[in-house]
């Protein structure tokens, strides 16, 4: 009699201790973490997302760099943070072309993370120096065939979304090219406009306001269609490679075993944030787009992750890289 009552108080006490922590929840700062260097597409949304769950959440919302081997690191990092919903990850599709990359991936995309939901779409750019001699794909095409062995391709690391870009055109095209990793797309960039590297695909996040101020060539949009901001620059299908399309698909994750009721305000706060009009118009501005609100769900994040795994796994083997 006394072991069941001491039980049930127990049981109670759990469960208005779990509501109170639900109620509070976040009592201390929030960290998103971007496995990306500062100042690139991923850092973009993320500072984003920061300023309008700040407003919502009622607490401090940090962006913190863990950049690294394609953003493998900082994903591993959130993988061991403390579950407690104020430690969450954005990253991008490479968090489903990791498994078939990486040989000893340290985490599993699936198990070891809570979904939170998907948050936005960004199409990208194939660009080039500025003084590269050639100002069409089919130019660019040639001059890589007859320079491969010279022309260097960078990208934010082997797992990025612009090494996955570089690898799709180069087996598209039949060439392979000194690839130079960068620890995000703001350093990458940096070289590109100074001339240091020759070509780079990357979000529209950062390539947008380049390719206008003439500071880099576009050669053409993986988007379906032209891209409203850029309306002379051709889709890569349009250009020469049919069915050439890549977008950059973005999740919002958080440790596994974050509680419940963190998971489902930091999902509420996703909602709102991808209805909110300011956020909406800043990247429509680089021609990205939220996701349908069924998309920024738990199960839709899963659903999709599920179905990218699947999708790149055979893409990536047969292109044979790997890391080790
Ligand atoms: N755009 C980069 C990529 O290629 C990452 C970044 O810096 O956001 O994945």
């Amino acid at each position: 009699m006394w072991k069941t009552f001491a039980r049930t108080a127990g049981v109670i006490a759990l469960v208005a201790a779990g509501s109170v922590a639900a109620q509070e929840f976040p009592t201390r700062p929030i960290s998103i973490v971007v496995p990306f260097a500062a100042g690139g597409p991923t850092d973009t949304l993320a500072r984003l997302m920061a300023q309008n769950f700040q407003q919502q959440l009622k607490q401090t919302v940090l962006v913190e760099n863990a950049a690294g081997a394609g953003g493998t690191i900082g994903v591993d990092k959130v993988a061991r943070a403390s579950p407690d919903g104020h430690t969450i990850l954005l990253m991008h599709i490479g968090m489903s072309t990791a498994p078939a990359l990486y040989r000893k991936l340290p985490f599993d995309p699936l198990k070891d993370f809570e979904m939170i939901g998907q948050v936005a779409d960004v199409p990208m750019t194939l660009i080039t120096r500025a003084t590269l001699p050639v100002t069409s794909l089919k130019d660019l095409i040639g001059y890589l065939k007859a320079n491969q062995q010279k022309t260097t391709l960078a990208n934010a690391g082997l797992g990025a979304a612009s090494h996955l870009c570089g690898l799709l055109f180069m087996s598209t095209v039949g060439i392979d090219l000194n690839t130079i990793p960068y620890k995000g797309t703001g350093p990458a960039m940096n070289d590109l406009v100074g001339g240091q590297v020759d070509v780079l695909c990357d979000q529209t996040t950062n390539t947008v306001q380049q390719i206008k101020a003439g500071k880099v060539k576009a050669i053409g949009a993986t988007s379906p269609a032209r891209l409203s901001q850029l309306p002379d620059v051709p889709t890569l299908a349009e250009a020469g490679l049919p069915g050439f399309e890549l977008a950059v698909w973005h999740g919002l994750y958080a440790p596994r075993n974050t509680p419940k009721y963190a998971v489902t305000r930091l999902n509420a706060a996703l909602q709102t944030l991808l209805k909110d009009p300011t956020f909406r118009s800043r990247i429509a501005e680089f021609g990205a787009e939220p996701v349908r609100m069924e998309l920024a769900t738990p199960q839709g994040l899963r659903d999709h992750l599920a179905k990218e795994i699947a999708k790149w796994g055979p893409i990536i083997r047969k292109a044979g890289v790997y890391a080790d």
